[in-house]
């Protein structure tokens, strides 16, 4: 029987006081009965855990509330699972979302302490890659903006993203330790833990009913325990939930084997359930395919539908109305086992008839894509599904047979189109494809950029979208303007809010109103100061950390993003190089100081990325100490690039790069956050590029480059790039300065082959895109000669960046793939 523990009138706790006397006091209670320190002992970590309780305790009123209103009204909820969650900091956003910045400053500085001290103390939460990951993040935030019940689940790995140092130029991964001071933000939820299962074999058993069914029968279990973090949005409107687990074996000690003796055999299961939650797999857009990383895709999967179905079940009693009160959307393919595990869930445990399940789960999963890269797309070799998941491989047997024969029957496809929608992949060793699973599992399948969606239709999911015509759909991805506008460049906010009043605060759209102030003198100069002071902070932060000296009366040049050689950060250094040629050939021009600036980890096994970072440290080691170049070019590559990197270098931008090869980047949401800010992108035609395009208009963005149809066409013609370096003087002398030595003297064969590729394939048109892009930044260079063009450009991108908010990004996928309502 489903159990109704909810007292909608149960009396709650009065909401907490947020004057600054009843901060400053609960900040000082929290230290004392909370952390047990006495103020003249307490250190910082002490100080910033005590303000974070203290925040919490003004959410958690909200939390309470937000949880109670959705028992109480039935209202559907919406299920974001995402093997990762790019989070950063939370207590700025947290404080300033709920209006306690400057009461809680106050309180703190009457304590002596520093806000900002403490704001720049908190660890980066970097459960995450990059922009898949910040999207997930963007996502909750938006999705508690707009009141929507919704919760995040994901991975509480114990390590992020490893730290990167450089070492003589290289990058160096170190372990990230996120938790090593505990985390404030969290509840452990003891009670909310399942089993997962892994392994054993499938049994067939006869009902009372005389029915059979399948059990599964795993031989290694472990405990999934899941750990609450509230996600409060803008002005409180809603508090919900992310919700990640964490994996724990279900005897911790193997107390027989201690007792015989055998201290660390007694201590294994321990080590082998928590091996599947301690790291984050570091590559970005491709797929480890190591076991552990099924591992841990079923581990979440199979815990947060377990608690989507226990709680449904709860407030609703049966299953069948699953999709009328459950949406559960997928970021990517790291969750798509969730299809065969919800499937299991229905016919196995709960008798569920095959087509009846089928529809539920087809109602409740929406599917995201994220990538078209062919390596790039998720597969799991049959014989390893076989061993870690009997039962789901059976099952992923039978939907694949339903789908042919529809394929067959209905559509008349050929030998050809049967064996591109198959779910198993007969190529060399036999694989099941995630994507074509996640996508016959859903009633939505949607790419994250116009562009992107229209290749979806063309490439990857051709014949499924013949298939299934009515399934794919876009959502132009978006950022979240409270984090990427309000928090990380207040003075900008202010000025906004002085010209045009405060309502785009609520209403992102009303920036537009920016537009009719774009060639005011006067606004254009209030502008041009909080760009210099937003400057001089990151030049401060270079000159700390680098021991490089920038000016801030410089352009700014940033292109800061995961190394991929599709993103081309290789195109951008040869052009510094061609740049630093020309200066010393003609230093009688009037050149201006540019400084280019880099950040971005690369994927520890990716090794030209990584040669391409060291690449840019030698460039930059040269070019940073050549007199002749007399300061007008400076090259600066900051480490360790996350989040809270990201906050202070993107209001300092002037120029954004988002040069991909066209055709390869889905969306990019870095794009967007450059604009928001203020910096004037030179661009591909590609990703949201193309729709950053139409929304500033093109007089207001330096776009350049092959298009997509030129890259393909390039491609299916095997063209040769040589001609392409031949005919072009200025390029061929930078290749061959670097691949001749010119910035590795101690090794000057260093980048002969990364060189050396684009002579021979040039897959991401390096070389044929180069005097197209070197025309564009000459381009960059006469706008920024002309001060009111530029900052009226510049302001126009502020106006323009609307439509890129995550809010009308949520508000489309509650509209059209969830059905939800949205403040
Ligand atoms: C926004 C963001 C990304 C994504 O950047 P792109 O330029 O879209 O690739 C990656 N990492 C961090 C830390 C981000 O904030």
């Amino acid at each position: 029987m489903p159990q109704k523990p909810i007292v909608y009138d149960a009396p709650t706790p009065e909401p907490r006081a947020t004057t600054v006397e009843a901060l400053q006091a609960q900040i000082l209670e929290k230290l004392t009965y909370s952390i047990g320190k006495d103020p003249i002992v307490a250190r910082p970590h002490d100080w910033l855990a005590a303000t974070i309780y203290a925040v919490r305790d003004r959410i958690m009123d909200r939390w309470m509330e937000s949880s109670r209103e959705t028992w109480r009204t039935s209202n559907k909820r919406v299920y974001y699972l995402s093997l990762e969650f790019l989070i950063g900091r939370l207590m700025r956003d947290a404080m300033s979302n709920v209006q306690l910045m400057e009461p809680v400053q106050q309180a703190l500085k009457n304590l002596n302490v520093d806000l900002g001290d403490l704001i720049n103390m908190e660890p980066d939460a970097a459960l995450g890659n990059g922009g898949l990951g910040r999207l997930a993040a963007c996502f909750l935030e938006s999705m508690s903006t707009l009141k929507i019940p919704a919760y995040g689940y994901g991975i509480r790995y114990v390590h992020g993203l490893f730290r990167q140092e450089m070492s003589e130029g290289w990058q160096v991964e170190l372990p990230e330790e996120w938790l090593a001071h505990g985390n404030p933000w969290e509840f452990e939820r003891r009670e909310s833990a399942y089993e997962v299962g892994f392994g054993g074999h499938v049994e067939p058993v006869t009902d009372p009913d005389g029915l059979i069914r399948q059990e599964w029968r795993p031989n290694d279990h472990l405990l999934a325990v899941a750990y609450d973090t509230p996600i409060v949005g803008w002005r409180g409107a809603r508090v919900n939930t992310l919700r990640l687990w964490s994996a724990q074996p279900i005897d911790p000690i193997l107390l027989d084997k201690f007792n015989s003796g055998d201290h660390i055999g007694a201590l294994e299961e321990s080590a082998r359930a928590e091996a599947i939650t301690r790291v984050l797999y570091p590559a970005d857009s491709t797929p480890a395919g190591q076991e552990l990383r099924l591992r841990q895709e079923f581990f979440f999967s199979s815990a947060s539908l377990q608690d989507i179905v226990r709680r449904h079940i709860q407030q609703y009693g049966d299953l069948t109305s699953l999709p009328d009160k459950v949406a559960i959307q997928l970021n990517d393919t790291h969750p798509a086992i969730s299809v065969a595990e919800l499937m299991r869930i229905l016919v196995d445990d709960n008798g569920m008839k095959w087509a009846d399940a089928w529809k539920v789960t087809k109602g409740t999963f929406g599917y995201t894509n994220h990538t078209l890269l062919p390596e790039a797309l998720e597969s799991w070799p049959v014989a390893l599904l076989e061993r870690l998941l009997p039962r789901h491989m059976q099952i992923i047997y039978q939907i694949n047979a339903d789908i042919l024969g529809e394929a067959r029957n209905r559509a008349k496809f050929t030998d050809q189109q049967i064996a591109n929608v198959s779910l198993i992949d007969e190529h060399g060793g036999r694989r099941v494809r995630m994507g074509q699973l996640a996508f016959v599992g859903s009633h939505s399948i949607n790419g994250v950029s116009a562009l992107h969606t229209e290749l979806m239709k063309q490439t990857v999911f051709a014949d499924l979208h013949k298939l299934y015509p009515e399934r794919i759909n876009n959502k132009t991805n978006g950022i979240t303007p409270r984090r990427w506008l309000m928090q990380c460049n207040p003075g900008l906010t202010r000025l906004i809010s002085d010209r045009i009043g405060p309502a785009f605060l609520d209403d992102i759209e009303k920036l537009r109103g920016l537009e009719a102030h774009a060639d005011d003198p006067g606004f254009q100069s209030q502008f041009a100061a909080v760009k210099r002071a937003n400057k001089e902070r990151l030049a401060r932060l270079i000159k700390d950390r680098m021991n490089i000296t920038v000016s801030p009366e410089a352009l700014f040049d940033v292109q800061i993003k995961r190394i991929h050689e599709y993103k081309r950060q290789l195109l951008n250094i040869i052009q510094a190089v061609a740049l630093y040629d020309e200066i010393r050939a003609h230093p009688e021009r009037d050149w201006m100081p540019r400084v280019k600036i880099f950040a971005g980890k690369a994927a520890p096994s990716y090794w030209n990325a990584k040669l391409i970072i060291k690449l840019i440290n030698d460039v930059a080691r040269v070019i940073n100490n050549d007199p002749a170049v007399r300061g007008l070019l400076k090259v600066v590559f900051l480490p360790n690039y996350n989040v809270s990197l990201a906050e202070v270098i993107v209001p300092a931008a002037d120029l954004s790069e988002q040069i991909s090869t066209a055709g390869m980047e889905a969306s990019g949401t870095g794009n967007m956050k450059f604009m928001a800010n203020g910096a004037i992108t030179i661009g591909t035609m590609d990703g949201a590029n193309v729709e950053m395009h139409k929304e500033v208009g093109a007089d207001n963005i330096v776009i350049f480059g092959l298009s997509t149809e030129e890259v393909e066409d390039k491609r299916s013609r095997n063209e040769v790039p040589r001609t392409a370096i031949d005919s072009s003087p200025r390029l061929s002398e930078a290749l061959e300065s670097i691949a001749s030595g010119v910035f590795s003297p101690d090794d000057p064969h260093r980048y002969r082959d990364l060189i050396g590729g684009l002579y021979d394939h040039d897959w991401f048109m390096v070389a044929r895109d180069f005097d197209s892009y070197w025309d564009a930044q000459m381009r960059v260079n006469a706008l920024w000669n002309n001060k009111p063009k530029w900052l009226g450009m510049a302001i126009r991108n502020t106006a323009a960046v609307g439509f890129f908010s995550s809010d009308r990004t949520i508000r489309q996928y509650a509209h059209d793939i969830w059905n939800v309502p949205t403040a």
